[in-house]
């Protein structure tokens, strides 16, 4: 039996994750949960599955403990689930929180050399460099969750990484693919949380419309699979069947495909480098639609393109870039700003921000939030001046 955290339970990859191991209870037992505040279906999950541990990091949805029958001890705020963790006996960590707020708890699973299932890709968007030294060093196994890395991580398999050429990821274009650029001014909250072929959280579904979430996928991937960004491409994909293609340097290609679901990476990060049995994804060949390809539009997806130039630049731009981007689309969703304003104040941010080289993971953590605040908070003024400089 594999004892296994989950960080993030109450969202959507934490509700996926519990299908898997709903399907594998002989296999893995949860050992700790976590969730940001939804105290009710974090107890209701712990219930399920008697997890012994859970933390809510929102220490104001504290209530008393017993005010519930329940077996589950209950911890609060981000320091228990550090200190939990710096000793927690466990085989697997799922990383499925949402944001920046994932990567201390990144850094403390692969400094204890446990294995990591990573679907907070914002980990190694603001600390790759960092994140990659630390897993050397410790030998912990970190594998994707996220289903193009995934898809690469199956096609590459055991082959040395040195014969791979290049790394092609996927995306579907989002709700927008084929929306007039005039009718973009118009898009609602509503019409941009209509993701066509995946259900996910609301923040990368956003992102999903902006292609903000393939540029971070490629950073992802660069740091992953130590290819250089010349190596990497992303091409649209609507109707997400092949996850991403490797191709190889004598030519061929080799490609991982399915109908969507987040089940199957979820399951192949816990099972690596083995697989196993399982009904929770099947693809009979002859009902796929026709498959088809495109090139990524700058126009239409500016944020793709200026968030690949942030991860190329490195240092600490792809941590401004993502802050700004998570304010914005924070902004956008509680309507204090539009679907194209969503660029224009990430980019305004970007361009208005100096760069430091092979920053530490204080002043990343730092510059994160600092530039999250800014940005929420000095978001009309940002939209309108063009040379304000944040100082860092
Ligand atoms: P959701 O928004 O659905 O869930 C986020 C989870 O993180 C919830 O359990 C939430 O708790 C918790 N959380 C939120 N804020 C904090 C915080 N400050 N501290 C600790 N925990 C927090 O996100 P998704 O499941 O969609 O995505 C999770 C991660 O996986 C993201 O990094 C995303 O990019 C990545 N990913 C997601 C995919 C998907 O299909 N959804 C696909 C590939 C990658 P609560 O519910 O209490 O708020």
């Amino acid at each position: 039996m594999k004892k296994i955290a989950i960080l993030g339970i109450t969202g959507s990859i934490g509700t996926s994750a519990c299908d898997v191991i709903r399907e594998h209870s002989d296999e893995f037992e949860i050992v700790l949960a976590s969730a940001n505040r939804n105290l009710k279906k974090a107890l209701n999950i712990s219930q399920e599955f008697k997890i012994p541990q859970l933390v809510i990091i929102d220490e104001s949805q504290k209530i008393d403990n017993k005010l519930f029958d329940s077996n589950t001890n209950i911890y609060y705020g981000q320091n228990e689930l550090k200190n939990i963790l710096q000793s927690l006996n466990c085989d697997i960590v799922l990383n499925a929180i949402s944001g920046s707020a994932g990567l201390v708890y990144t850094i403390i699973v692969l400094e204890r050399g446990i294995k990591l299932a990573l679907a907070n890709k914002e980990s190694l968007i603001m600390a790759g460099h960092l994140i990659k030294e630390i897993q050397k060093r410790t030998k912990a196994e970190l594998i994707p969750v996220d289903s193009e890395h995934s898809a690469i991580l199956q096609a590459i398999n055991e082959t040395d990484l040195e014969q791979v050429k290049s790394l092609i990821i996927t995306a579907s274009g989002g709700p927008f693919r084929t929306l007039p650029l005039t009718d973009f001014r118009k898009i609602s909250i509503k019409e941009s949380l209509s993701h066509p072929t995946w259900e996910m959280g609301a923040k990368i579904t956003i992102d999903s419309a902006t292609m903000m979430n393939k540029g971070l996928e490629v950073i992802e991937a660069h740091w992953l699979f130590e290819k250089k960004y010349e190596d990497l491409k992303a091409v649209i994909h609507p109707q997400s069947i092949i996850h991403s293609f490797v191709e190889f340097i004598d030519g061929s290609i080799i490609a991982q495909l399915g109908f969507p679901s987040m089940k199957l990476p979820i399951l192949y990060s816990f099972s690596h480098p083995q697989r196993f049995k399982s009904n929770i994804s099947s693809t009979n060949i002859l009902d796929l639609p026709n498959l088809s390809f495109e090139e990524i539009d700058k126009e239409r997806y500016p944020l793709f393109f200026i968030t690949v130039e942030a991860g190329k630049l490195g240092g600490l731009f792809p941590t401004i870039i993502n802050a700004a981007n998570e304010a914005a689309v924070s902004l956008f969703l509680n309507d204090q700003i539009s679907f194209l304003q969503i660029y224009q104040l990430v980019n305004q941010v970007i361009q208005a921000t100096e760069n430091i080289a092979n920053p530490d993971i204080e002043t990343i953590i730092e510059i994160n939030s600092q530039i999250y605040d800014n940005t929420k908070k000095e978001y009309r003024k940002i939209l309108k001046i063009e040379n304000l400089i944040f100082y860092i």
